[in-house]
């Protein structure tokens, strides 16, 4: 059996604000439930531009390898992980202990002993990666037409965290959604809204996001550019109203992780609406909280997936 992997590279931050740079890695050695993937791709999330040139830090310290969005062939394994040498998998975004008691409980995503690729530890942005093997997706040897192994690796987190807000928020075909935000999050969300069979508004400020979302599932595209939130507000309540779906009040996704988008979703708020908060940024933004209580209104984030 193979175990230690030699000769494996990434491209590592060392400091803020510079350039990821070439570096070899140790002899990758994977403990018992440990195991080595070799990267067939691995996404760029907000995330880590957030870590390379916003200051948000890392909770390992720098130098580090970034990089969470992570898919690929697992080529080596611990003696609990065996079975998956060989296998294409996904690497999940968060990966939790599994036996803490807030995994016990169901409620994976908030473990304190969670291990995040490319913020705990050494990330995706790299030939090989040494992972636990807990949670770890696996992958069909033989993908549906036009996809591949390294198209799969958004999965682990712009394809789940919006899918998880959706799935909270107990989106249905009565329902209608609105998407703040739609790029690399977003995006997926107005196609597993719409796969759900809601109405799906679809609100950002670039004119070619607004294009693709209206290509995969959006029925209304507003930019809030050119709109003002009254503006917005009207244009959704039309639609609501047209649409004559039974749902009670709007679901809402902020997704677009700025400041203008975040006040933009909680100004939508309607009578009974859910706001789920997607996005992130590391700036405040003044808002009046009483619409929850006013609306008698949700709002709730969620961190990656269950
Ligand atoms: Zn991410
Ligand atoms: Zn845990």
């Amino acid at each position: 059996m193979v175990t230690g992997i030699q000769g494996a590279y990434g491209f590592r931050l060392s400091a803020l604000n510079t350039p990821l740079q070439p570096c070899e890695l140790p002899v990758l050695d994977p403990g018992p439930d440990e195991l080595v993937v070799r990267v067939a791709g691995c996404g760029v999330c907000h995330t880590d531009v957030g870590f390379a040139f916003d200051g948000v830090p890392t909770r390992h310290s720098l130098p580090l390898i970034l990089g969470h969005e992570i898919s690929g062939k697992v080529v080596a394994a611990g003696e609990d992980a065996s079975s998956w040498v060989g296998r294409s998998v996904i690497v999940p975004a968060v990966i939790p202990c599994g036996s803490c008691p807030a995994c016990r409980a169901g409620r994976a995503t908030i473990c304190r002993k969670q291990f995040m690729p490319g913020n705990d530890g050494d990330g995706g942005f790299a030939s090989h990666v040494l992972v636990p093997s807990r949670g770890l997706c696996a992958v069909p040897e033989t993908l549906p037409m036009g996809l591949t192994l390294e198209m799969l690796s958004v999965v682990a987190d712009a394809v789940t965290t919006p899918y998880e807000a959706i799935r909270r928020s107990g989106l249905g075909r009565e329902d209608v959604a609105v998407i703040v935000g739609v790029g690399g999050v977003g995006g997926f969300g107005v196609q597993i809204a719409a796969a759900l069979g809601a109405g799906v508004v679809a609100i950002d400020v670039d004119q070619e996001r607004l294009e693709l979302a209206t290509r995969h599932g959006a029925a209304l595209v507003l930019d809030a550019s050119a709109t003002d939130l009254k503006g917005l507000k009207a244009a959704v309540r039309t639609f609501s109203k047209e649409s004559a779906r039974k749902g009670i009040g709007l679901k809402i996704f902020e997704m677009s992780g700025t400041p203008a988008g975040q006040t933009t979703a909680f100004g939508l708020l309607d009578h009974g609406a859910y706001l789920a908060v997607v996005g992130f940024t590391a700036k405040p933004v003044e808002l009046r909280l009483s619409n929850l209580m006013a609306f008698d209104a949700t709002a709730r984030g969620n961190w990656g997936c269950a």
